[in-house]
């Protein structure tokens, strides 16, 4: 893994997401390395996903200024690439900016797949609006050979349920959905959300943008090679597969009272 340290002009931008008025990404490139992850695309980034991270070493100070003029709004910590991927742990500056932003008081909303998020749970019980969302897309730990750096789904369980003891609003990222593997004791998973005290799940579907069926595909090949022709049909050819799915587990959330919605 290749660590860059450099330096960014700017901070937040604007977030085209729903429900958030800016985006903060205190690293380019994910250690996560996740099969399925589209952000190379998003970014138009070359390099060889998973090798590298840049580290904007100079972010917390560069964000301090920029909150001094910006109205307030709520802001998205993470939404490209994972602020808690393990280089955080040695940089903080995921933390350092929670610290700027907690002393203007904006309301921020992060979205991770690493327990790590917990060192920092004593600075975000502090802002008056805050929340944290994991992404879970199995209860058994298939998920580790997608998205091979991130925490245990018993590690994410278990923050969710810390998050909300101390009154951090939390949910549950099913997405995206794995053909095949996401199904697989989809009930046990969100009796375990339900159990970690979560009270909303969004669910997404597999987004094949450029790069990521070569990706799936070469994962598939490694691990599943029997389940490569159903994904072919699943993906490429006309069919419910996702919809029925997205409604079992809308029904089944329903049962434990958890609001269920699509992502945008
Ligand atoms: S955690 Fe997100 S950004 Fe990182 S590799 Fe996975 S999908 Fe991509």
């Amino acid at each position: 893994m290749k660590i860059n340290e450099i330096t960014c002009k700017t901070g937040l931008s604007a977030s085209r997401l729903p429900g958030l008025d800016y985006a903060l990404n205190p690293y380019r490139g994910c250690e996560h390395n996740c099969v399925y992850c589209y952000a190379p695309s998003v970014l138009n980034e070359k390099r060889k996903w998973g090798s590298f991270v840049d580290v904007k070493r100079n972010l917390p100070n560069v964000l301090a200024k920029e909150l001094k003029r910006k109205e307030k709004g709520r802001v998205g910590i993470g939404t490209v690439t994972d602020a808690y991927q393990p280089v955080e742990r040695k940089y903080e500056i995921t933390r350092r900016c929670l610290e700027v932003l907690l002393k203007h008081n904006f309301p921020v909303c992060i979205q991770t797949k690493s327990s790590l998020i917990l060192r920092d749970v004593d600075i975000l019980k502090k802002f008056s609006e805050k929340e944290a969302g994991f992404t879970i897309t199995a209860i058994d730990d298939e998920a580790r050979k997608y998205e091979p750096s991130s925490s245990s789904v018993e590690e994410r369980l278990n923050a969710l349920r810390i998050l909300e003891e101390n009154s951090i609003r939390t949910w549950v990222f099913i997405g995206p959905i794995i053909p095949y593997i996401t199904e697989k004791d989809i009930d046990k998973l969100i009796e375990n959300i339900a159990e970690a005290g979560v009270k909303k799940v969004i669910v997404d579907r597999l987004n094949l943008k450029p790069g990521v069926w070569k990706k799936i595909k070469t994962f598939l090949s490694e691990y599943y090679p029997e389940l490569i022709p159903n994904y072919e049909n699943v993906l490429f050819t006309k069919n419910d597969y996702f919809e029925n799915l997205e409604n079992k587990i809308r029904m089944i959330c329903g049962e434990y009272s958890i609001k269920c919605e699509k992502a945008f």
